[in-house]
């Protein structure tokens, strides 16, 4: 095995991961070590957080969060615009430790260390009006005032993936933060460093002590305790993972927001533009070497496109590079452990071996580092073969012909997953019609993922095994509060005047409610 020529950088060498060691809420002396992906060489030695740690991270959120609700909306704001404008200044550190923990491409670094800052300039504008207090119609007019008012939940559990560690775990905290309430993160264990140096950009933003607590540990145990103790929980992880978090959560009657795995399709209708169908879905597969859960793993290309648009993919695919390197360098970087290259080769093999092509790739690297794996196109790929339906969460993509828009819609939608989707078309309106009749959260017309990702006053989340609940958009802050309806009863009329026959007082308010609502009033 070859080693990388990348030395670590700097910013990893002097000091910064034992300090960041210090912000893990963790009593014992048990500690997590994590690998620069690129090499496979140990890069930090972490404190792990027991159940009892994780415990006191909740207590200390849940003493600190009563002040922070009770604090101005205009001074979270003026926090977290300071944290966006710190993460903006320190990104050259961010990236480095982004790509040491993750082994991505710079480039798929530079897009996630960008996420939460756009995340917060969205919520900087739209969370005072979310969160502001609003009139509804009372009972009835002029007799009942009625309010709705956003409380926020308490102490957030914030619990991410791998694949995007800093954006995951800060995009999700930042609408939590702003809503009032304190956060947990827990953080994968081998990417814990880039939401800790995350929330130290928060403590130098100005946000009170207590407010964002980090554990570092295994997910059942630190996970597991997070779950039995926050008042709801932002979970993004795998469908199987989703399902424990969603029963416990139920069991404790606390809500949670689940964004799952998806095994997401692009369909190339008839009329496409056959070179921008190629140049959009190189990076919807290969993006963060397809370790993306909006990443398209199933290609579908009507039949008469399909053998061009073949081609020229794999002919794309090939002019991609590969390899380790903090500096703008490769296109696509390693995958993010070993354990992930071995279920990625497992895919491949179990294809090829019951009669999948290889289009292109379908071999490991270990001349580039312990865990790159070639981006790889399969045709041929039959409902035997594993990565038909399962989610590779790899650089693999399964191209097949289909025959009409029918056929299309079927292909697409035979799966227990409903994330995203995208389909290709000249014709918009046809596109668009198609695009309603899929069965996914988030649909893109003539992209793979960015357009409708990036459209952050849209919710965004999977239907059926993809998950629960939404990001992004007003539902993406609501779902940390919790709606209160404060009603002032102004006149006496819920109960009937002691004068007033009861038989009397019914007829009156059938009648009442019977001219209301024909008058469009009630
Ligand atoms: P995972 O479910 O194994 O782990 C996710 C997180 O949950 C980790 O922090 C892990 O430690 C923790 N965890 C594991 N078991 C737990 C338990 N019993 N209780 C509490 N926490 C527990 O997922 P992964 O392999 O880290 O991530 C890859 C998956 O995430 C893929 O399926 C991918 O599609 C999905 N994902 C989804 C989105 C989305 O927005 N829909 C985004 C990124 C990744």
């Amino acid at each position: 095995m070859t080693a990388v020529a990348a030395p670590l950088p700097s910013s990893l060498t002097s000091g910064l991961t034992s300090r960041l060691a210090e912000r893990v809420t963790a009593s014992g002396g048990a500690t997590t070590r994590t690998v620069e992906v690129f090499t496979g060489a140990p890069l930090a030695e972490l404190p792990t957080s027991g159940p009892e740690d994780v415990a006191t991270a909740v207590a200390t959120a849940r003493r600190a969060q009563p002040a922070w609700a009770a604090t101005d909306v205009a001074e979270r704001l003026r926090i977290v615009r300071a944290f966006a404008a710190l993460v903006l200044a320190e990104r050259a550190t961010l990236l480095d430790v982004v790509q040491a923990e993750t082994g991505k491409a710079r480039w798929d670094a530079f897009n996630e260390v960008l996420e939460p800052v756009l995340t917060a300039n969205y919520y900087l504008r739209k969370a005072p009006g979310l969160l502001r207090s609003h009139r509804r119609e009372g009972m009835l007019p002029l007799l009942v005032r009625t309010g709705e008012h956003r409380r926020p939940k308490g102490v957030v559990g914030i619990i991410s993936p791998w694949n995007y560690p800093f954006a995951l775990s800060l995009s999700d905290a930042i609408p939590a933060l702003l809503a009032g309430n304190a956060v947990v993160i827990k953080p994968d264990r081998q990417t814990s460093l880039s939401p800790l140096l995350g929330a130290e950009l928060l403590d130098r933003a100005g946000l009170p002590d207590g407010v964002c607590q980090v554990v570092v540990g295994d997910g059942p145990g630190t996970g597991g305790a997070l779950v039995e103790r926050a008042d709801y929980l932002g979970f993004t992880g795998s469908s199987a993972t989703g399902r424990v978090v969603a029963q416990r959560a139920a069991a404790r009657l606390v809500g949670c927001s689940l964004e799952l795995g998806g095994k997401n399709a692009m369909v190339v209708l008839d009329d496409a533009d056959v070179a921008k169908a190629v140049a959009a879905a190189v990076p919807a597969c290969f993006t963060n070497a397809g370790q993306v859960c909006m990443a398209i793993e199933r290609l579908y290309v009507h039949r008469d496109l399909h053998d061009e648009f073949t081609a020229r993919f794999v002919a794309a695919t090939r002019a991609l590079r590969l390899g380790a390197g903090y500096d703008f360098g490769h296109d696509v970087g390693a995958l993010a452990s070993p354990r992930q290259l071995d279920a990625v080769l497992a895919y491949v093999d179990d294809a090829v071996s019951l009669g999948a092509r290889v289009r292109t790739g379908g071999r490991a690297r270990p001349d580039l580092g312990p865990t790159f794996f070639e981006p790889t196109i399969l045709t041929g790929v039959t409902s035997s073969m594993a990565c038909a339906g399962e989610e590779v969460f790899g650089p693999v993509v399964a191209v097949a012909p289909f025959d009409d828009d029918e056929h299309a819609v079927r292909l697409a939608n035979d799966t227990e997953y409903g994330l995203n989707a995208s389909v290709f078309g000249r014709d918009t309106a046809r596109a668009r019609r198609l695009a309603a009749r899929l069965r996914a959260g988030t649909v893109n017309v003539n992209d793979g993922f960015v357009a409708a990702y990036g459209s952050m006053d849209a919710p965004m989340g999977g239907m059926g095994s993809s998950g629960l609940g939404r990001r992004h958009g007003a539902e993406g802050l609501l779902r940390y509060t919790e709606a209160q309806t404060i009603a002032v009863q102004l006149g006496a009329l819920s109960q009937p005047p002691r004068w007033l026959p009861r038989a009397r007082y019914a007829e009156v308010m059938a009648r009442a409610v019977s001219v209301l609502a024909k008058a469009g009033i009630r």
